[in-house]
């Protein structure tokens, strides 16, 4: 065999430094992906955000709108009583009871003249002839009302709709209380529709937050302060609950994906009016809370409130960004998964390559070159011989004596004595370039490349297998197993072929055996007949 032929490569480095190559590239992967599905979140994120937004501006816009036409109801009412020459129970009644019917958010409508305390006595005296227990009153310290105590002026409610309901509220003086008189003063200066800040209605049962509009009356048209203290008669009171207002707007198509706050901010205070939920929730995402204010309620500052739910903000986010990394990752898994699945298996396909090409090159008994490797190492080498101008030498060696060997010992034994001497033979030749060779059943071939001291090689073989000393009772030479080696050393030359070198060592190695065996001998080139050679063809053997 050559000596310095390479181990193939360690299958295991391979794997693993694919397998380091492959975990890079699936690092590189993930941290892309995750890249990729954060930009998506993010993106996401905006978007969401922005359509958010959106769902609060119409929120906003909604309930803004049915206020204002909750409130234009009150100029109409101011309209039609303006028109009436005297107002009644009754006209009142017939006024109001059909809007009220319409429109829900308005709880009720009051009328309550400006009344001084002058007159409070005719008055109570003329209500009671309809409501026996009628009195002015006033919000007394538990809560309820007491009878209202002795002022300069009243505003009592003088007429209400529904009655029913709203009963509580008769002859209430709505200048009693600071929050509403305020309201009261306001409109009566500027002739506007003013509203108080929330309260607690009167008449309330449920504890529900409301507020009062009040509308002034005047006689004819004022248009100075001034000029409309003084023909100011009555004011006309609407009665709005927020809840309504908000159920008839926002409330009406709204889910439990939002927390929705009507807050008064006037002067910078903020009073919650309405809450559609419970704002101490767990479920609100207060980071994302936005806040609309709203153009000025009759001479107020609103703001809608909108918070969404943790749900509300996945549910837009949807899947994609988990999609993406997920989806991905389990792809660049089984990438790599087959890239190194396909590795291994190359892996297996070059090393089981490599062991054909090993097998089918030695020989199976002695592990040494096979004849075919013989043939193909001597053709190369012939070849680099003759283009370099360098000595190529053959030494061929045959068992003296073998098949009496065999006929001695048996066939296995024969064997045996094979591998040792191959063994041995193997040894001697240590050259980097040497090639050893089964040639033949018990014959032997070493090539030495560059060699001109080949024969010194072959007496060493020839020793080195005598010196083994196995026993060989049936030879007609020595009383051990011995060799004979033919030698043949040339420079290859144009016109030669290698089958010059293999004839002309085979003629040696006849020699050898010819003067006696357990011998070598050396053939002068010279001595060979060339052109015999080239008719003769390449196998002497
Ligand atoms: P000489 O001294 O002239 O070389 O005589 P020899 O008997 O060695 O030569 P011959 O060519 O007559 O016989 C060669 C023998 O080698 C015949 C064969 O049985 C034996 N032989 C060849 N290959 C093997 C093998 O693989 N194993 C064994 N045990 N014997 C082999
Ligand atoms: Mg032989
Ligand atoms: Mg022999």
């Amino acid at each position: 065999m050559r000596k310095n032929e390479s181990d193939p490569a360690k299958p295991t480095s391979v794997i693993f430094k694919a397998a380091v190559a492959l975990i890079l590239v699936v690092l590189i992967g993930m941290s892309l992906l995750g890249v990729l599905s954060y930009s998506v979140y993010d993106a996401k994120t905006e978007l969401i955000g922005r359509s958010f937004n959106f769902e609060v501006d119409r929120k906003a816009m909604e309930f803004e709108r049915e206020v204002r036409l909750n409130l234009e109801i009150m100029f109409a009412l101011r309209s039609g009583l303006a028109l009436l020459p005297e107002v009644n129970r009754g006209v009142f009644h017939e006024l109001t009871a059909d809007v009220l019917r319409r429109a829900p958010a308005i709880h009720g409508f009051a009328y309550a003249p400006w009344l001084e305390d002058k007159d409070r006595a005719d008055f109570e005296r003329v209500m009671q002839t309809e409501f026996s227990a009628f009195e002015l009153t006033q919000v007394s310290g538990n809560g309820g009302t007491d009878t209202a105590s002795e002022r300069s002026r009243y505003v009592p409610v003088q007429y209400i709709e529904p009655l029913k309901l709203n009963r509580a509220a008769l002859g209430f003086d709505l200048a009693s209380e600071p929050n509403r008189l305020a309201a009261l003063r306001a409109a009566r200066l500027s002739g506007e529709m003013v509203a108080t800040a929330g309260l607690t209605l009167v008449q309330e049962t449920e504890n529900k937050r409301g507020i009062l509009v009040f509308t002034p009356l005047y006689h004819g048209n004022p248009t100075t302060p001034q000029e409309r203290r003084a023909a100011h008669y009555a004011f006309i009171n609407g009665v709005y609950r927020i809840e309504t207002l908000y159920k008839q707007s926002i409330g009406a198509v709204a889910s439990g994906n939002f927390l929705v706050r009507i807050i008064d901010v006037t002067d910078g205070i903020e009073d919650v009016l309405f809450a559609s939920g419970n704002p101490r929730d767990e479920r609100w995402r207060s980071d994302m809370a936005r806040v609309e204010i709203l153009p000025d309620v009759a001479g107020r500052q609103w703001a809608v409130e909108v918070t969404p739910t943790e749900e509300y903000i996945s549910s837009q986010r949807g899947y994609l960004p988990t999609l993406i990394m997920v989806s991905g990752s389990l792809l660049l898994v089984l990438m790599a998964s087959y890239v190194l699945f396909t590795v291994q298996r190359n892996n297996e396909l070059r090393k089981t390559k490599q062991e054909l090409e090993q097998v089918s090159l030695t020989d199976g008994l002695t592990g040494l070159a096979n004849r075919r490797h013989f043939d193909q190492y001597l053709e190369q080498e012939w070849t680099r011989a003759q283009r370099d101008g360098l000595p190529l030498s053959l030494i061929l060696i045959d068992i003296d004596y073998f098949k009496p060997f065999n006929d001695e010992y048996g066939h296995p034994a024969g064997d045996e004595c094979l591998k040792r001497v191959s063994d041995v033979l193997r040894t001697v030749s240590r050259r980097p370039g040497d090639l050893v060779a089964r040639y033949g059943g018990e014959e032997f071939a070493l090539i030495l490349p560059q060699t001109d001291t080949a024969q010194t090689v072959a007496e060493a073989c020839r020793l080195a297998v005598e010196a083994l000393s196995i026993p060989h009772a049936a030879s007609g030479t020595a009383p051990v197993v011995t060799v004979s080696a033919g030698v043949c050393t040339l420079v290859p030359q144009p016109g030669m072929s290698p089958g010059l070198l293999t004839q002309s060592t085979d003629v040696a190695l006849y020699e050898a055996k010819a003067k006696g065996r357990n011998r070598t001998h050396m053939m002068k080139v010279a001595s060979v007949d060339i052109e015999k050679t080239r008719t003769q063809g390449d196998n002497p053997t």
